[in-house]
């Protein structure tokens, strides 16, 4: 609990101005405040002292310096606990401001009603985003409100309380940086406006430019890759060991691939292959080198030019598979020093060493733009165990259909939608990504498994004896039959369509078994 003493109010928006100040009034908190702040108080019959008569600098050139003073800032920064601090206080008259109430220039209401250059610069606040942040630093001692809707709650903690919680002031700091962080962004996007340019987005939600890249997704595009956002081991962290720059599309794909590995059972080894960021073959193995050859035979084809990543460190054997056809990009956690001097003589593949793997299951957000805007959501961290299944059919699966059915829609959650993924013994054995019908999704995935097998010499298509995975539910039998035909003996999918009872009964015709797990991955 931090007592509150002495307050400093200074706000733009006068909204519960007056009820605040009396109420902190009435609990013994002496109050400091701004011109016009302060007037308002004083109407009212609250005492107030203005800040130029305790800093005894008056305000000047317009209002730009009110509160940029070291017995302003002192106060807000000093740590109370601290000796030193204390002692500088005491010799320079500064006293602790324990609360912090401001709320900012109206920047971006004054840039919405579309006022003149000079009226928007004017309307750039200073001082009160260097106490915000200064408060918010400070929040071991120093409680910071940067919107009237947080009156109450700190007025209801002083009451019942005395002052403020520790959890109560971290969480006013981060609403406050969020503020501050904001109002920036407000102030760059409309001096990117002036300049007749865009804001890239995430610029304005945070984060620093990491490099600019040679082009965007295709060369008459720029580019530029940014880092920000909560750390996890991956393409934006990764030591880049050895090859050419990275381009657009090797982030890009080098992120769904190692996003993908990360997903499955970390006790086996396991690897994808990725191109334009679809998997074309995932696969898990005895060893790394028995997975990327399981995983090459799924798509030998697309996988050409493509980008690997594995989920546990690179050895000899693994090395020297990876480097038997051209590859772009390799990531995984690490190398030995064998794997490394193989990477070594292909001079432009770029080998990336993360450290370690992500959690699919952290939290964190995605974010695309739309014309004129752009749409944040929850990244997709949802995770289907064996405990969520639900059989449907009058067949069960059996316990490795059941491995194979939960390895199948964790990669249907990383292929783009409609998705149909086939797989058998831990190894995908086709993929039908990015299709406009899931009925299509399913045949052009047994197609390219059976030109797969062909070019393998063997007599049966590779689906022969898998199991099924669809990102969503089946509308129709259709999709459900394609599958069967190819050789599917068990089926995973969300379930929930208006003609379940339908795609269940089809199955149940052809003796296959099919679980519903509830939940869905589209991915676009
Ligand atoms: P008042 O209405 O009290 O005169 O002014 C309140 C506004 O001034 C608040 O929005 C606050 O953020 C801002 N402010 C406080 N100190 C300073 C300063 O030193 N410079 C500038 N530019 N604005 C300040």
């Amino acid at each position: 609990m931090t007592q509150i003493r002495r307050a400093l109010l200074s706000v733009s928006d006068k909204t519960g101005l007056v009820e605040l100040a009396r109420a902190l009034h009435a609990a013994g908190v002496t109050l400091l405040s701004t011109g016009g702040t302060s007037r308002a108080i004083a109407d009212a019959g609250v005492p107030v002292t203005d800040v130029s008569d305790y800093t005894g600098f008056p305000e000047m050139m317009d209002g730009r310096i009110k509160t940029l003073h070291p017995r302003v800032h002192g106060g807000l920064l000093s740590r109370r606990s601290n000796a030193e601090d204390r002692a500088s206080m005491d010799a320079h008259g500064i006293e602790g401001i324990d609360l912090l109430v401001v709320n900012l220039y109206p920047f971006e209401a004054t840039v919405a009603k579309g006022a003149p250059f000079d009226d928007c610069v004017e309307n750039i606040d200073i001082g009160g985003p260097a106490m915000i942040r200064a408060a918010a630093k400070n929040h071991a001692d120093v409680t910071v409100v940067v919107e009237p809707e947080d009156y109450a709650a700190v007025l209801e903690e002083l009451k019942t309380q005395g002052g403020t919680t520790p959890g109560t002031r971290k969480r006013l700091a981060a609403k406050a940086f969020a503020r501050t962080a904001a109002y920036d962004a407000a102030i760059q996007t409309w001096f990117h406006g002036v300049l007749g340019e865009e804001t890239p987005p995430w610029h304005a939600v945070g984060g620093h430019l990491k490099a600019r890249l040679r082009y965007g997704e295709n060369p008459h595009q720029t580019a530029g890759f940014y880092v920000g956002g909560p750390v996890r081991p991956g393409v934006a962290t990764a030591e880049q060991v050895q090859g050419k720059e990275l381009s657009y599309n090797n982030i890009n794909d080098t992120d769904a691939a190692f996003e993908l590995v990360a997903e499955l059972e970390t006790e086996r080894p396991a690897v994808a292959i990725i191109k334009h960021a679809n998997p074309c073959g995932v696969a898990q193995g005895a060893s790394l080198v028995a997975a990327y050859e399981a995983a090459l035979r799924c798509d030998p084809v697309s996988a050409f030019g493509g980008i690997i990543a594995a989920n546990r460190p690179l050895d000899r054997t693994a090395a020297e598979a990876m480097t038997g056809i051209f590859t772009e990009v390799v990531i995984a956690p690490d190398a030995d020093e064998e794997a490394r001097a193989i990477f070594a003589a292909k001079k432009n593949l770029r080998l990336l060493l993360t450290g370690g793997l992500p959690d699919p299951e952290q939290a964190g957000m995605t974010v695309r733009t739309v014309a004129g805007g752009y749409l944040l959501q929850n990244r997709d961290a949802g995770r289907v165990g064996r405990a969520d299944l639900k059989v449907v059919t009058k067949r069960a699966p059996t316990d490795r259909e059941l491995a194979d059915l939960l390895f199948a829609f964790r990669i249907a959650k990383h292929v783009k939608s409609n998705t149909i993924v086939y797989a058998k013994d831990g190894a995908t054995v086709g993929i039908g990504a990015g299709q406009m019908s899931r009925v299509d999704a399913a045949r052009i995935a047994a197609v390219k498994a059976r030109e797969a097998a062909e070019a393998a010499g063997l007599s049966e298509p590779l689906t022969r004896g898998s199991v099924v995975a669809s990102d969503a539910f089946f509308p129709f039998a259709d999709g459900l039959l394609t599958a069967i035909e190819a050789g599917a003996t068990a089926v995973i999918q969300p379930g929930g369509s208006v003609r379940d009872a339908e795609v269940i009964a089809a199955a149940d015709e052809a003796g296959v078994a099919m679980v519903f797990t509830g939940m869905r991955h589209f991915r676009h």
